[in-house]
């Protein structure tokens, strides 16, 4: 109890001395009034995006995707995807069975991308790209059949149709140069003729968070959000065509990739940005973009700990005051460590096995304080994410003039799947914001394979009804 309270007194007393500093609230705490004022912020960033002139100038994108509507369960065959930008690259086989309401996974391989292909040439990388997906079609017989192929891409791009897609600039850990401004489709398929041994059919091209909605789509039909918090983070959600002010036509509604990772971009966060937020910008490979991104994303989130444990330990708060060089390593610690330290039974525990590992000198008052640092930084990412949720439900719920909206949120991505409470922190925080909106979380079934096949699917539905 002594340690608890201690360590309590410790962090308290950093907080009140940010609070001091910046004569407001602590800024790693953030209160529902604060979440409530980030989110009319971003609410005039989605506004600002969709506009015809004023999306020049968005900090969040909001892109059109073409994709104009979700699953209605006739869709079928057999489709290729592709997944660049997550964890992992895949080339995957997918089936969609109509009679069973089913998407299934035949097969799929998991190629690596060297770091350093991830900023080297572009021809190089799609390549690469063209031979695993090469190397897959002779390994499951394909050969000879140019089956569709949905490319889950999950960088923001300037979407002309469903197989055009112009690169905006990479986010995450890719920064290949002379790729921004072309059209990732042209460049696969120059990849594949130079390789010229197999050939590929009709190409959509498909985010993350969209290939999440759509997977859910074919469970749940009232699945109209897709969100992501693994790596990078961000949402889509199915918008009005008459507020799609960059897309003619006024009927019905199109799929948006908001984006929301470059909020704050144009300087709106910087009254929440604290001093170590500012430090993971800058030496990132990307300074001054994804700012939003960079509070809550789980390429993020282990380097705020960090920077927190060290600025602590010179502080005199932790670890006896000992000049820790190790604190100084750049990723040191890992965003898992932070799902590891804040496990319910075994958490301290974890957090014992990690500092040791990290040969750092610590006691059981540091072991506590590790955890609420810990605790504070994801329930900060957990709350703005689900000031970014409300946000969207919000504007779905007034662009249908419904009293109450009732919606599903396909979710996927590390941090929200592995971290113990990250979850139900957000679903909390978002009842509490958008208390008009019903929302069920549904966690994807591998919305990057399963649902870029599904998008895939509705656009030849589409296609072929606009035929007939
Ligand atoms: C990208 C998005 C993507 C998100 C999640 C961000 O860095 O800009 O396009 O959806 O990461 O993967
Ligand atoms: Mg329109």
């Amino acid at each position: 109890f002594f340690h608890t309270t201690e360590s309590f007194f410790c962090l308290t007393f950093f907080c009140l001395r940010c609070c001091f500093v910046h004569a407001r609230s602590c800024p790693l705490r953030l209160s529902l009034d604060k979440l409530r004022d980030v989110s009319s912020r971003l609410h005039k960033g989605l506004v600002q995006g969709l506009g015809k002139h004023s999306h020049h100038r968005a900090a969040v994108k909001m892109l059109p995707t073409f994709v104009r509507a979700t699953p209605d369960g006739t869709e079928k065959g057999d489709f290729l995807a592709l997944d660049l930008g997550g964890t992992n690259f895949r080339v995957l086989h997918v089936r969609v069975l109509q009679a069973e309401q089913k998407v299934v996974k035949m097969d799929s391989q998991i190629c690596v991308v060297p770091k350093d292909m991830m900023t080297g040439a572009t021809q190089q990388l799609f390549d690469h790209i063209a031979s695993c997906l090469g190397d897959f079609i002779a390994s499951q017989e394909l050969k000879g059949q140019t089956l569709p192929l949905g490319f889950t891409f999950s960088f923001p791009c300037e979407q002309k149709e469903i197989d055009k897609s112009i690169l905006i600039r990479w986010t995450k850990g890719f920064n290949c140069p002379g790729v921004e401004g072309r059209d990732v489709v042209t460049l696969l398929r120059d990849a594949v003729r130079r390789r010229g041994d197999y050939d590929i059919g009709s190409v959509a091209m498909v985010n993350d968070t969209v290939g999440t909605m759509m997977s859910c789509g074919y469970k749940d039909q009232s699945c109209e959000i897709g969100m992501i918090i693994g790596t990078g983070t961000n949402a889509c959600y199915m918008e009005e065509m008459k507020n799609v002010k960059r897309v003619e036509g006024e009927d019905g509604r199109m799929c948006i990739n908001t984006e929301w990772g470059g909020f704050g971009d144009d300087g709106s966060l910087r009254d929440i940005q604290t001093e170590f937020d500012q430090m993971v910008d800058k030496t990132s490979i990307n300074p001054g973009v994804h700012i939003f991104e960079k509070m809550i994303s789980g390429m993020y989130l282990g380097e705020i700990v960090r920077l927190l444990l060290l600025r602590l330990s010179e502080e005199k708060l932790l670890f006896k005051g000992q000049k820790s060089e190790v604190l100084q390593t750049p990723e040191i610690f890992q965003t898992k460590f932070i799902s590891e330290i804040e496990e319910e039974d075994t958490g301290l525990d974890n957090a014992r096995r990690i500092l040791t590992q990290l040969d750092l000198q610590w006691d059981e008052a540091d072991v506590r304080v590790v955890r609420l640092v810990c605790d504070t930084v994801s329930s900060r990412s957990a709350r703005l994410c689900a000031a970014a949720l409300a946000t969207i439900a919000n504007k779905m719920r007034l662009n249908r003039g419904l009293d109450r909206l009732q919606t599903t949120v396909g979710v996927d991505g590390t941090v929200y799947r592995k971290h113990p409470n990250f979850s139900e922190e957000l679903q909390l925080t978002v009842r509490l914001l958008a208390p008009e909106c019903s929302i069920t979380f549904l966690v994807s079934e591998d919305g990057s394979g399963k649902g870029a096949a599904m998008v895939t699917a509705v656009a030849q539905r589409l296609a072929l009804q606009s035929r007939l």
